[in-house]
């Protein structure tokens, strides 16, 4: 018989393992808990405006097309002794090996007063669905001169340039549509990505909107409330008219209850096969994954997904598997037509995802608005490229 597979998790990650596992010849189910994936790559174009919301909605029917087994239903737990996944339907899947790829769970205990019911009235839309069409509405909605706070949480954490493309996208609407209206940063750490590049094109855009406050000058949130609006930190209270709270995160639930996660809440593993190193058996890749160098990107997940779907079957046929090169690339938008791009090259050097020395590299920070626009191009040609590959 061919050896079996379970993947949990249907997002980038996951879908693509399983499309690589079924093409190796492996008896692969898919358990995916959502009958309809919602992608966040572009979510923050859907908040600004600029993207619909059905760009962001994909089914499994071209995964189903493909032969690949899908249940819907969420995996409960894992018996990894008896390599077993039972799912809230009552099935029980047998398995040879297991891939995670679960995504992100917002840590709602992290934040004073941000809990899952705080996030009703004070959007996270960190991930995509409802909460992205809820901060879309509230910014829609609100007055000119109004204020939308938002609150950026310390490393690690899902998309690490995805709050400053919202930041920007959120103070183009500001600039175009509410006039008077201003947004304050708040972040929880003083560095992030591509910020020379965000910083210049926010002093060029919008030095009016937007102000930045990095942790140094007291930008960590220490308590929401939502009732009355407010956003605290150590050195201040904001009265908020919008405010998108962006909390910590940790793997998706069913990693700790696999045994996967360590004490971070994030998953160690073996940077060649992805196999988890606190459970034999079981791969995780994505968001879920401690990937060194990687950031959490749906770019990662996909490229992890090919190098883990490739490992698993040199280990199911008996094979050593080969050493990797992964690669990722993270666009970003910071105004319709001015996109800007950070890019690198991994190897798994000893324990851990290195970065190649002198690989990869950010847009140039000088740069004519024509290379702006082609990045933007660029973006929107990567979204569509990596939906159809892994949904098409
Ligand atoms: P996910 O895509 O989240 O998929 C996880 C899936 O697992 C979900 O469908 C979930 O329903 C399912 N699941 C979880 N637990 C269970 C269970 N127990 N049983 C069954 N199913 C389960 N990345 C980029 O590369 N480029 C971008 O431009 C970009 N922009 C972003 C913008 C924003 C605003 C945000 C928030 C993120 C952005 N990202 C971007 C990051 C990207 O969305 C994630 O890195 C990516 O989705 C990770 O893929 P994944 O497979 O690890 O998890």
């Amino acid at each position: 018989a061919k050896p079996k597979v379970v993947v949990i998790g249907g997002g980038f990650g996951g879908a693509s393992a399983a499309r690589d596992l079924h093409r190796g010849g492996i008896d692969v189910t898919l358990v995916e808990a959502s009958p309809t994936y919602v992608s966040c790559p572009f979510s923050n174009e859907v908040i600004a405006g600029l993207q619909p919301m059905q760009a962001q909605r994909f089914g499994y029917e071209g995964l189903a097309r493909a032969g690949i087994r899908v249940v819907h239903a969420r995996a409960e737990s894992i018996d990894a002794d008896g390599r077993r996944v039972s799912l809230a339907d009552g099935a029980s899947l047998p398995y040879d090996r297991l891939v995670l790829s679960p995504g992100v769970d917002l840590r709602f205990d992290a934040i004073p007063g941000y809990d899952s019911g705080a996030a009703e009235v004070m959007p996270h839309a960190w991930k995509a669905g409802a909460q992205t069409e809820l901060l879309a509405r509230q910014l829609e909605a609100m007055p000119d001169g109004g204020t939308v706070v938002m609150a950026v949480p310390a490393n690690p954490y899902r998309c690490p340039p995805g709050p400053y493309e919202r930041a920007s996208l959120i103070a183009h609407v500001l600039k175009t549509r509410k006039p008077g209206a201003k947004l304050i940063v708040l972040d929880a750490k003083d560095t992030f990505s591509k910020q020379k590049l965000f910083e210049s094109a926010w002093r060029a855009l919008y030095p009016d909107q937007l102000e930045y406050v990095p942790l140094a000058q007291g930008g960590a949130v220490t308590g929401v409330d939502p009732a009355s609006m407010t956003v605290r930190t150590d050195f201040s209270e904001y009265k908020a008219d919008v405010a998108c709270i962006i909390p910590p995160q940790r793997a998706g639930a069913i990693a700790a209850i696999a045994g996967v996660a360590d004490r971070s809440g994030w998953c160690p593993i073996d940077p060649v096969t992805f196999e988890s190193r606190l459970v034999p058996g079981i791969h995780v890749i994505g968001d879920a994954a401690i990937a060194g160098a990687m950031p959490k990107s749906a770019f990662s997940a996909n490229a992890q997904a090919h190098i883990c779907a490739g490992a698993v079957i040199d280990l199911l046929a008996g094979r050593p598997p080969g050493t990797p090169k992964l690669i990722n690339t993270c666009y970003s938008l910071v105004a319709p037509g001015y996109g800007i791009s950070v890019a690198g090259v991994y190897h798994s050097a000893g324990e851990v995802l290195a970065d190649v020395e002198g690989a990869g590299g950010t847009s140039p920070l000088d740069a004519p608005a024509s290379l702006r626009e082609q990045e933007a191009l660029y973006a929107a040609d990567w979204y569509r490229t990596i939906t159809r590959q892994v949904f098409g």
